[in-house]
């Protein structure tokens, strides 16, 4: 199964990784709030993810890392 982290302090829940996801499984978490104030984003399926690392390529805070 794939990890896909979020580091959330540089998460600045733009959407571009939930746009780009091919599976639909990233969110921003409407309930978490990080220190700038954004609303991060995670992966809600991880044992969906494909680990096409689409998510991360988009993310202009470099906040995401994808493993297999
Ligand atoms: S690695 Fe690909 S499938 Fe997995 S969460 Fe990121 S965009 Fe979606
Ligand atoms: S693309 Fe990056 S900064 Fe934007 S919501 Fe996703 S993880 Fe956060």
């Amino acid at each position: 199964m794939a990890s896909v982290t979020v580091n959330e302090e540089l998460c600045k829940g733009c959407g571009l990784c939930v746009d780009a996801c091919p599976k639909n499984i990233m969110r921003l978490d409407s309930a978490k709030i990080n220190q700038k104030g954004y609303h991060t984003a995670h992966c809600a399926e991880p044992e969906n993810c494909i680990a096409c690392a689409f998510c991360a390529t988009m993310c202009p805070e470099v906040a995401i890392t994808v493993e297999k």
